[in-house]
């Protein structure tokens, strides 16, 4: 069976130029993977998608038929489209056996995805139906800010949790900065204290009790740095997705059983 990868993370982390690398990486290392665009709003898809939410959503005229702004406008497209994916299972489950990866692109705001109702039912289908791995993709130059790195971190983390799913961090960007620094900060918390001291701030008070919450999480954190503009670390990306898709059948697969 064919190994999904859901790609998530903030908007502007680079999740779009992400799944377009993956996919060209993909076809030239292996063979053709199936793309899935789940953007309703984006203008143009830079990947070949093989399912566009866009051909069944009209996101615009969604907007103008129940009167949205445009966050609930990709809400309410994405409910549309999730009570019609069983069909985007059959279709998957027909062609299975022509491609290793499905890939899949979501929304830019990363809670349109990652804390709908219709998020939550569309990763369960394929989760239910395919080994599946997160792939949380950050934005490298961003998270040198300690607070944001910790923000970051915490989405991951609740994602995690909320899907039962095998994740991996893609630390995006790299070409412009390397992410060392996030690396040592989740091997060694001081060094993250000593970053945090530079900030006073009552955020930075939090983030310092949180922390500590979080170093047993970093301990079992499957991470690698990337750059999805020149193609940089997706050979390590591929080997922690393997990992991850062992341990969804290791883990995760009897979990879901249980739950169905
Ligand atoms: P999305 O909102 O998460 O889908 O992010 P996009 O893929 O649209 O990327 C947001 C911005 O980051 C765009 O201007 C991209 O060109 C840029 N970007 C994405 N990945 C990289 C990268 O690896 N390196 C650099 N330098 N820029 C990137
Ligand atoms: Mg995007």
């Amino acid at each position: 069976k064919p190994t999904c990868i859901i790609v998530m993370g903030m908007a502007g982390s680079g999740k779009t130029t992400f799944v377009k690398r993956l996919c060209s990486y993909l076809s030239e290392k292996e063979n053709k993977s199936y793309n899935i665009n789940l953007d309703p709003a984006v203008i143009q898809s830079p990947f070949p998608a093989h399912i566009d939410i866009r051909d069944s959503v009209k996101y615009k005229q969604v907007m103008k038929k129940y009167q949205l702004g445009p966050n609930g406008a990709i809400l309410t497209s994405l409910n549309l489209f999730a009570t019609q994916f069983d069909q985007v299972i059959g279709l998957i489950e027909k062609k299975q056996g022509d491609f290793k990866h499905i890939v899949i692109d979501t929304p830019g705001q990363i809670e349109a995805f990652s804390m709908s109702a219709s998020g939550q039912v569309i990763t369960e289908s394929l989760a239910c139906s395919f080994p599946t791995v997160i792939v949380y993709v950050i934005d490298t130059v961003r998270a040198e800010n300690p607070n944001t790195f910790l923000s970051n971190m915490l989405y991951a983390l609740s994602i995690m949790y909320k899907t039962k799913l095998p994740l991996v961090c893609a630390f995006n960007k790299t070409d412009i900065l390397s992410h060392e620094f996030a690396l040592t900060w989740m091997k060694d918390f001081e060094e993250f204290e000593d970053a945090l001291n530079s900030d006073k701030s009552y955020l930075s008070t939090l983030s310092r009790s949180m922390s500590l919450v979080l170093q047993e999480f970093y301990e079992n954190l499957n991470s690698c740095g990337v750059s999805a503009m020149t193609g940089i670390g997706f050979d390590s990306l591929l080997e922690s997705v393997q990992k991850g898709a062992k341990e969804y059948a290791e883990i995760f697969l009897p979990d879901i059983k249980q739950r169905m």
